[in-house]
């Protein structure tokens, strides 16, 4: 599933080539990917409406149009937004004002657009976690102490902290050299630091080389995101290690594989808890 590099980066390319354009036509090829209200509704309110801003919260990209409303979209598992498009396997096709026409594509229809008067009154974005580049060391390290959860599985819920998911926990957990299956609260104040530090640095790396095209993510232009060679861990399990040579591990965590280095990222480097 997209992430939050994956997401930013569409952002960034979406900004360059359709900001300010005018949604001529909307080509609805499968409804389900429309949430909440009647496709024939979704296309009249869209058609004839600019595009003034794009901008992004966790992993949901958001449209905001000439009439006040917005139009979200969620990637899920599959989604992708294409230009060129017009191709017969896409499930919408906005045509805009220049000649543009930009696909949505899901294969596994997951993906979900929706058009709101306010983007904020979203369920799943009033539980959103704070943004990784919005958190203080200091609010993170209070966040961190009051979790008892392991720290990968915690890394992943949207309302701890949003935008990361499977590939860059494991890739930050690595970077920070911290066992996926620490506790959150035991971890030391250097660890908290250095847990910190690595958010941001992974996370601002991955959107330098336009996020990691592992599955189906692709960047608006079609191309792969650059990201995925600098994996250090992830889906690298019984590949060594490139700092020990150890091979990498696998375990499952909370339903979802968790790619680790058994010596780069010692078990538990706790410090004593009070009960
Ligand atoms: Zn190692």
């Amino acid at each position: 599933m997209p992430e939050l590099p994956e997401v930013e980066t569409i952002k960034t390319d979406l900004q360059r080539i359709i900001l300010g354009k005018k949604i001529l036509r909307v080509n609805i090829h499968n409804p389900k990917v429309i949430r909440q209200i009647p496709p024939a509704v979704f296309k009249k309110s869209l058609e004839g409406l600019r595009i003034k801003s794009i901008f992004r919260r966790g992993k949901l990209l958001v449209l905001e149009l000439s009439s006040g409303k917005f139009l979200t979209v969620h990637l899920k598992m599959t989604g992708q937004l294409v230009i060129p498009g017009g191709s017969k396997t896409s499930r919408l096709s906005f045509v805009l004002s220049g000649g543009i026409i930009l696909d949505f594509n899901d294969q596994r229809l997951f993906g979900e657009l929706r058009l709101v008067s306010d983007w904020k009154k979203l369920k799943f974005i009033q539980r959103l976690g704070p943004e990784p580049f919005d958190l203080t060391l200091a609010d993170f390290r209070d966040m961190l102490s009051k979790r008892k959860t392991e720290i990968k599985p915690l890394l992943l819920d949207q309302s701890f902290i949003s935008g990361i998911g499977n590939i860059y926990a494991a890739e930050i957990l690595f970077h920070a050299k911290i066992h996926p299956q620490t506790r959150a609260y035991s971890l030391t104040e250097d660890k908290q630091r250095v847990l910190y530090r690595q958010i941001r640095a992974v996370l601002k790396n991955a959107i330098k080389h336009g996020g990691s095209s592992v599955d189906d993510y692709v960047r608006v232009s079609g191309k792969n995101g650059d990201y995925a060679r600098f994996h250090r861990v992830y889906g690298r399990e019984g590949k060594p290690c490139f700092v020990c040579s150890i091979p990498v591990k696998r375990i499952a965590q909370g339903g979802r594989g968790t790619y680790f280095c058994p010596k780069c990222q010692p078990i538990y480097p706790t410090r004593a808890v009070k009960n």
